[in-house]
């Protein structure tokens, strides 16, 4: 805690600057007390910790289970100098009795209430969903920041975003961005674009800029960022379909199973099965099984020349939600549970591909077959001709 009621009811900011005799002087006269729970809290002036306030130990404080770290601490207090700096009425750890909550830091901009959380450990996710809904409900613009150590990166553009950092997803205009931030080493780590690849790894821009870089517009209003996407989409689906394939419990796994019973393979799928949509992060099951259940459940059933009804491809998605057999995410920050865009953009790619044709707002017709190839070979090169063919047409769906 950086901040904490003096005896006259003022606040005392340790975000402000201070000398450390005055400090001391203060504490030797007066009691601090915690602005949410009003139990008094101690003000640790050590030298190598960062200075805080701390509640006496056993206190019932609700604040005090999320126990601050140094990293939550310093960055909290750059985040709070970096928004100053740039001439904004900005208030650290103010306690708004009306909603109960305490935000890292609030501040206002052209008349709209802002509330800042730099969180560095992982809450449980009722826990962040409640406090992003009434924020919203109480007129705030909730701005999560994760800490930049929740951030894995495995390759080039592949990082993996556990179930906790989804939370922070959010969408600015046509774009996906998950923001973070390093107190270490001072940088704003962002993410740019997400397209999920399996439940927790995906293809993003992974973009570092040193604090003093970035202007708060661009932390509201993160520029879309382009990156090459088709190469390394192919390559990452390739090596998660031979994982699934490999692993030990392959043959108990029911989606292989289903492609097992109806003569099909993970391995020799066509190329319309397993494609990137922009809406992607709405849906936790990798594309390549949602497509794969449409393809079973619908688009086999027609030949060439057959109108199909985009309610028949609704019910199949429902179907399969309710059994299971497609999760969904809880994006709270992007509006929740929209599986229907990434449906709809998918059967949109699909008439761009040539595969189907637009007839009216529900009926689109198949224009041709699906040819399955039948070797793991034929279904990398016919993969890579389709890709290169249809890259752009990919592109410009997924980026705007
Ligand atoms: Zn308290």
């Amino acid at each position: 805690m950086l901040v904490a009621n003096r005896n006259n009811g003022e606040r005392l900011s340790l975000g402000d600057r201070w000398d450390k005799k005055e400090l001391i002087e203060i504490r030797s006269k007066e009691k601090f007390h915690c602005p949410v729970c009003k139990e008094e809290v101690i003000l640790k002036l050590g030298s190598k910790k960062i200075w805080h306030f701390s509640h006496l130990a056993g206190g019932m404080c609700e604040y005090e289970y999320d126990r601050e770290s140094e990293y939550h601490l310093s960055g909290k207090l750059q985040l709070y100098s970096w928004l100053k700096k740039q001439g904004i009425h900005v208030e650290l750890e103010k306690f708004d009795p009306q909603i109960r909550q305490k935000p890292d830091i609030t501040f206002q901009l052209k008349g709209q209430k802002y509330a800042l959380e730099f969180q560095c450990s992982a809450i449980p996710e009722p826990l962040f969903v409640k406090r992003t809904k009434v924020y919203l409900e109480n007129g705030y613009i909730p701005i999560w920041i994760a800490a930049a150590n929740l951030i894995k990166r495995t390759r080039r553009n592949v990082v993996s975003v556990s179930n906790f950092l989804y939370l922070f997803l959010r969408r600015p205009h046509h774009t996906w961005n998950i923001p973070a931030f390093c107190p270490i080493s001072r940088q704003f780590i962002n993410l740019h674009g997400v397209f999920p690849i399996s439940s927790q790894k995906t293809l993003t821009y992974l973009e570092v800029q040193p604090i003093h870089q970035i202007s708060l517009n661009q932390l509201l209003s993160p520029a879309e960022k382009q990156f090459p996407i088709i190469k390394a989409w192919q390559a990452e689906n390739q090596r998660l379909k031979s994982q699934y394939v490999l692993y030990p419990g392959a043959r108990q796994n029911p989606f292989l199973q289903e492609l097992y019973h109806n003569r099909l393979s993970l391995l020799t799928l066509p190329s319309e099965i397993g494609l990137p949509v922009f809406s992607s992060p709405y849906i936790e099951t990798p594309s390549f099984i949602w497509q794969s259940f449409l393809y079973l459940d619908v688009f086999r059933h027609y030949k060439k020349g057959d109108l199909v009804k985009y309610a028949r491809v609704l019910d199949s998605f429902n179907k399969r939600m309710k059994r299971g057999e497609i999760k969904l995410r809880n994006l709270p920050l992007a509006g929740q549970r929209d599986y229907l865009y990434p449906l709809a953009e998918y059967i949109l790619l699909l008439t761009k591909v040539s595969f189907l044709s637009r007839i009216n707002s529900g009926t689109v017709k198949v224009n041709r077959e699906i040819i399955f190839p039948s070797t793991i070979e034929e279904q990398i090169k016919a993969e890579e001709e389709f890709l290169r063919k249809h890259q752009s047409k990919i592109t410009e769906a997924l980026f705007k």
